[in-house]
């Protein structure tokens, strides 16, 4: 078996070989020293005899856990190293993981990082590699956030052990570089040489002897220096490894020899078996089996008492190589099956395979070949397990990566998932925002058109009301609300000349009659009492003709003060008659004006319309001119009188152009068939018919 190198735990604190001495002696620590002093010194002590360092702890407990979170941990760390150097994994460990829970609860990463240091050594023990590296690695992370730079420089340390063990030579290096430098920076030889002591197995582990064996003699000289019996045993045994590499193995026994010396003189009894398992190796080499099974049975024993598993199986196997030099291979297998068995049961699947190539080689020598193959077999094996292991490991390792890129997928998707809901949500509440804006903007718009609308009724109604009252105004006479000229010529115009309209129930003939009627002295009123007396009697006059005239008459003021009225229909023998009713109606109403009662005459000319001589109708303004000249003989005969006109005779002797010239003269003539009808008092007018030939003969 080739050299042992210890997984032991490195932890150092500033002790001197007096505080070992003291602690050597049995005495128990100074009593006067303050609970940090003394957790200063047990550190030492629980490192190389945790027996000791145990009960000098346990009297500590009471006041150490009720110290500050630092000191706590330094004492539940210290205790836990004890408790491991004493063979109580489950203890040490229940120990750490109070320490790492201390450091959690009351956020003192001191604490934290030496709870996690303790943890992580305990697994390299336990040969949980992986896990001890992420403790060490993570302890040292959160040491570098503390000013305790004798932590910083042990985890530092350790850190880079863990990088070593892992293969990462270069990381390793810079972490042990950094040690020693931060050891030399804050003058901490024991760290120092440590710190050195890890470099140089560094060196070694890269086949760098020349930088090795540098490292290694600085840290010998250093101390020796300080004199440090405990720190020069450990390098002892790392220049047991170097002499064995570069093929000195007697170099290495003697080396050894005085590693063993000190330890003696210490009483460390918790690293003394890898001294003497490493002996025994170191014999072998020699082929010294004598030697060989004196350590080698002396590492069994001490190894026992601390259940160091793997330095009993190494010395088991040293010893069946020992007694297969010596040709007791009986003696050898079951040594041999011993140590395997040893292996087996610590786990160590790596070691076991190499020691049983060992083995298979030995029975191979010895000529066992049966021996051989059946260890060789053993070996294929375990191997295969170990591939098949690596392979399952590789797999896990890609199936879990596999997992872990498909959940992140899985969330990328999902969230994408979730991003675009977001949006359609968004989307769909802007479209519900847009709806309910054009609702509210249409509903507006409603509104105001409704209001606009009925505006525009009202004003067209108002319009409508306004054009009828312009309509009224353009064929109304202001003054006396009666029909103006021009309404009367429009009237006129479009309708046709009316033809006869029948017989009338008299068994009379239905006629349309014309007057034309003109107030007598009319302008005297004016100039007695007023243009407004006048305008009074204006209206007076209108009131009067609605009175005595039927509804459908028309009744037009034709000009100042004279009016025209178209009567429709009316018995032919009955003009006349309404001739008189109209001088007589006016002249017999009055009004009061100013204390004066105010009464005209009216003298009027008419005609039947249509007005046909020779069964031709005239037109309307010439029966009009016709009826105005009758008018005209009415005044010139003395006014309140009414002449009318009623047919044409004898007009081949005459022309109609020639009547409407002089209608006096005519009517003397006897070419016109009139009648006077006159105002005034009812007798006068009972029999106001004459005949036109009598009043031209001058006889009335
Ligand atoms: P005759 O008997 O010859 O008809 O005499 P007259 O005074 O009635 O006749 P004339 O034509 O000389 O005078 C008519 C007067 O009527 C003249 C005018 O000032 C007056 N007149 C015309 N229109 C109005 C009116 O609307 N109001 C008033 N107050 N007077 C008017
Ligand atoms: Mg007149
Ligand atoms: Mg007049």
């Amino acid at each position: 078996m080739t050299g042992f190198t210890p997984k032991s735990p490195v932890r150092y604190r500033h002790a001197l070989l007096a505080v070992l001495a003291m602690a050597m002696s049995d005495g128990s620590v100074g009593a006067d020293l303050s609970l940090e002093e003394q957790l200063v010194e047990t550190a030492e002590i629980a490192q190389f005899v945790p027996e000791k360092a145990l009960k000098q702890l346990l009297r500590l407990d009471r006041i150490a856990r009720a110290a500050g979170p630092e000191t706590k941990a330094e004492y539940l760390t210290q205790l836990s190293v004890a408790r491991r150097g004493t063979g109580h994994q489950d203890q040490a460990i229940a120990l750490a993981d109070e320490a790492i829970a201390l450091g959690k609860a009351q956020s003192s990463p001191v604490a934290l990082a030496k709870g996690l240091m303790a943890k992580g050594e305990l697994m390299l023990i336990m040969n949980e590699l992986d896990k001890s590296h992420q403790l060490l690695w993570e302890s040292e992370r959160i040491a570098t956030t503390t000013k305790d730079m004798a932590l910083r420089i042990q985890t530092a340390i350790l850190a880079g052990q863990a990088y070593a063990e892992d293969g990462n030579f270069p990381q390793a290096l810079v972490h042990l570089q950094a040690a020693v430098a931060l050891a030399r920076q804050y003058e901490k030889p024991i760290s120092t040489i440590m710190a050195l002591n890890s470099m140089a197995r560094l060196y070694r582990q890269m086949k760098d002897f020349d930088k090795g064996f540098d490292s290694l003699n600085e840290a010998i000289a250093l101390a020796t220096e300080i004199n440090s019996p405990a720190r020069m045993a450990s390098l002892l045994n790392t220049e047991y490894l170097f002499a064995m590499d570069t093929g000195q193995p007697a170099r290495g026994s003697r080396a050894l020899l005085s590693a063993l010396a000190l330890q003696h003189q210490l009483g460390d009894t918790a690293t003394i078996d890898i001294t003497l398992v490493n002996l025994s190796d170191s014999y072998l080499k020699q082929k010294d089996y004598r030697n060989t099974l004196s350590y080698a049975t002396q590492a069994i024993e001490a190894a026992r008492r601390f259940n160091h598993e793997a330095v009993e199986a190494t010395a088991h196997v040293n010893i069946g190589e020992a007694q297969l030099g010596m040709g007791r291979l009986a003696d050898s297998k079951r040594s041999f099956e011993t140590g395997l068995a040893l292996y087996e049961k610590s786990g160590d699947k790596p070691a076991l395979q190499s020691v049983l190539l060992e083995y298979g080689a030995a029975l191979e020598q010895a000529g066992d070949m049966a021996g051989a193959v059946r260890a060789y077999h053993r070996e294929r094996t375990i191997s295969n397990a170990l591939f098949e292991a690596q392979r399952q490991k590789a797999i896990w390792e890609l199936q879990g990566k596999y997992e872990a890129d498909k959940k992140e997928r899985r969330i990328e998707l999902l969230s994408r998932e979730n991003q675009v809901k977001s949006a359609e949500i968004d989307n769909r509440r802007l479209q519900q925002r847009v709806w309910w804006l054009l609702a509210a903007v249409f509903a507006l718009a409603s509104l105001v058109v409704g209001i606009l609308y009925r505006k525009i009724r009202h004003a067209n109604s108002q319009l409508q009301v306004k054009n009828l009252e312009l309509k009224q105004q353009s064929s109304r006479d202001p003054l006396t609300a009666l029909y103006n000229r021009r309404h009367y010529q429009e009237f006129m115009r479009s309708h046709v000349p009316f033809e006869k309209r029948g017989v009338g129930t008299s068994g009379d003939e239905v006629v349309g009659a014309l007057f034309l009627l003109d107030v007598d002295h009319f302008k005297a009123i004016n100039d007695t009492h007023g243009h407004a007396a006048g305008d009074a009697v204006l209206k007076m006059i209108a009131e009067n003709l609605g009175i005595i005239l039927r509804e459908t008459d028309m009744i037009v003021r034709w000009g100042g003060e004279e009016f025209l009225a178209f009567l429709p229909a009316v018995s032919r023998s009955g003009i006349d008659d309404i001739a008189h009713r109209l001088l007589t109606g006016i002249s017999a109403q009055g009004i009061e004006y100013q204390g004066t009662r105010l009464s005209v005459n009216v003298s009027i000319g008419y005609a039947p319309f249509p007005l046909a001589p020779d069964g031709v109708p005239l037109p309307w303004e010439r029966v009009v001119n016709l009826v105005d000249m009758a008018l005209y003989l009415a005044k010139s005969h003395g006014r309140n009188r009414a002449y009318g006109i009623h047919g044409f005779a004898d007009l081949g002797r005459t022309s109609m152009d020639a009547i409407e010239q002089n209608l006096e003269g005519a009517w003397r003539a006897g070419f016109v068939n009139m009648s006077t009808v006159l105002g005034g008092a009812a007798d006068e007018v009972a029999d106001a018919r004459f005949d036109m030939a009598k009043e031209a003969a001058g006889m009335v």
